[in-house]
């Protein structure tokens, strides 16, 4: 059975919310050298658009994380699989993650990077799914709150397809 992807958040509304995280990131970044260290593989376009916008030094870096059991469920039982090869120690970390849903990935996220005592620990997340919480998780820098349905697109997968697609959408099963 297909699913079709639906628009819930288009390329323009992406684009202008970016460039509001942006002039936030930079005022209180100003005169730091901060890293962004990107949630791989759903972060990477939020990432890319995002430092385009910043218009400022930055240093970038890489992490994954997975999660078993595949499907729409994030099983709760994650593990750190790359972690970030710059040393974070006494840096201003900044945390790029497509969704927070649950918020259990990010709260493993958070304990493993602490662990590496960096000087900040802050998130930017694209999406927040709040009615699903079970774990709270203090996001910095929020693009949008959406509603409990099943995103995909700008770099966000199911079963590694749609990333590719260029807005914010949801499935809907045909
Ligand atoms: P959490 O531990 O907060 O439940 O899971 C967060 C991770 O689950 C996200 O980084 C993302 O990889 C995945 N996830 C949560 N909600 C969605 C969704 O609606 N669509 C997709 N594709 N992944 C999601
Ligand atoms: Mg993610």
């Amino acid at each position: 059975m297909g699913k079709t992807p639906h628009i819930l958040i288009g390329r323009e509304k992406i684009a202008l919310r970016i460039a509001e995280l942006a002039a936030r990131i930079k005022l209180e970044y100003a005169g730091k050298n901060p890293l962004l260290l990107c949630v791989l593989k759903g972060g990477f376009v939020f990432m890319a658009d995002l430092v385009r916008q910043l218009d400022m030094p930055v240093q970038m870096d890489f992490m994954r994380v997975s999660s078993y059991g595949g499907g729409m469920e994030c099983s709760g039982s994650i593990n750190v699989g790359q972690g970030p090869g710059i040393p974070l120690q006494g840096r201003d970390v900044l945390i790029v993650e497509d969704i927070v849903d649950m918020g259990f990935s990010l709260s493993v996220v958070r304990n493993f990077l602490s662990q590496m005592q960096p000087a900040s620990l802050k998130l930017c997340a694209l999406l927040d799914k709040p009615s699903r919480r079970k774990v709270p998780v203090c996001i910095d820098y929020l693009g949008f709150t959406v509603p409990d349905k099943f995103v995909v697109g700008y770099g966000i997968d199911f079963d590694e397809q749609y990333r590719y697609l260029p807005d914010v959408c949801f499935l809907e099963e045909l």
